[in-house]
């Protein structure tokens, strides 16, 4: 499965009628939560009968539940049936996933704009979606490769609308680029590429996480606010220069999925950094939306110890475990590349992602 991510031209009546849409989406949304909260306060368990016993699981309903509850609401609301069904069922499987009896309520002010569709809701057409009477244009930056599956339509936090494509494609037909790149994120550097190129000294991160513990040990608060400002303005513009220039530069960006957890000790520098790295992936998503450029995460596990030329894992020399964090470079046992330890690990990020996209 492929999701396409497409900017919608949003601007007048396109706006108005996503919104519109997108209010009717939280009304179902909320009497889907409602229903479930009335259902459990009149019956709190509900006997059913397995393997020959009766059994008693508590008084939760399933998306084939909501349907009936719900027919007929489309038309009224100015939403395909379908769409109606996909919030069901979104709904049922978020309130299972959470563990929760009911699920928070949809704000018209307060949540992004979010409608979902199924195949036969929408009509794609070269660079128009039809859906429900309604006519979007939206930037093709790439053509949709595959069956429709599903999607949705969706706002970010800047109020601009999406269409979110996801198609049953298998992306073999895309052959891999010389421009394709791995990054992998760490301490020394924040984001080693695998073509060599290195950005960021995750240092001033640490130098002020260091400060910022200090400060707040000696209850400096009007300090405590000045430095977050700090860190958090660095950290801006140093995503914003290397989510710019990679996704300028490349047309597919493999990322690992690097947490800060094993890498360092204290709580505060853990904070800083996780978030200096969600950030880069966060702009790096979005950017890459907007540029024609594909994005990816892929799990980071023993990428720095295994060896990019030969494949082997773990061979004698591998920097492995806590201990072979201060390595920087290093020489593998078995085919005798030498390697710097961030771009090895690149390199093999950016080979999982081929991988996994089916590319050579
Ligand atoms: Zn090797």
């Amino acid at each position: 499965m492929l999701t396409y991510s497409y900017r919608i031209k949003d601007s007048g009546p396109s706006a108005v009628a996503l919104g519109a849409a997108a209010r009717s989406v939280n009304m179902v949304w909320n009497f889907c939560n409602e229903t479930q909260k009335i259902a459990l306060s009149r019956l709190s368990a509900r006997a059913i009968e397995r393997q020959g016993k009766v059994v008693w699981i508590p008084n939760f309903l399933s998306a084939y539940e909501f349907h009936p509850l719900l027919k007929g609401s489309g038309k009224e609301l100015g939403l395909h049936s379908q769409t109606v069904q996909a919030i069901a069922e979104e709904f049922a499987t978020r309130r299972k996933q959470f563990k929760k009896r009911w699920l928070r309520w949809r704000s018209n002010r307060k949540s992004l704009g979010w409608i979902p569709f199924k195949a036969s809701g929408i009509k794609v057409l070269g660079d128009v979606i039809q859906y429900c009477g309604h006519t979007f244009r939206f930037w093709n930056s790439r053509p949709i490769e595959g069956a429709i599956r599903s999607g949705s339509f969706s706002q970010d936090s800047r109020g601009r609308w999406y269409i979110n494509i996801t198609t049953d494609h298998v992306a073999t037909a895309v052959k891999a680029e010389p421009g394709d790149v791995g990054i992998d994120l760490g301490l020394k550097t924040l984001a080693t590429c695998s073509n060599g190129k290195k950005f960021g000294a995750a240092r001033y991160l640490r130098k002020f996480s260091r400060k910022l513990s200090l400060a707040q040990k000696d209850g400096k608060s009007k300090r405590v606010k000045s430095l977050n400002a700090k860190i958090k303005n660095s950290r801006n513009d140093l995503s914003h220069k290397i989510s710019n220039e990679l996704t300028r530069d490349h047309q597919l960006v493999v990322i690992g999925n690097v947490s800060s957890s094993k890498l360092v000790k204290t709580r505060m520098a853990k904070s800083v950094l996780d978030a200096g790295w969600s950030q880069l992936r966060t702009f790096l998503k979005y950017k890459a939306i907007a540029r024609e450029c594909m994005y990816m995460e892929v799990s980071e596990h023993l990428t720095s110890q295994t060896c990019s030329c030969c494949k082997t894992r773990s061979p004698a020399g591998a920097p492995k475990g806590v201990k072979g964090l201060g390595i920087r470079e290093w020489v593998c046992g078995v085919c005798g590349a030498v390697h710097d330890r961030d771009v090895n690990a690149a390199l093999n990020i950016l080979r999982i992602g081929h991988d996994s996209l089916g590319l050579k």
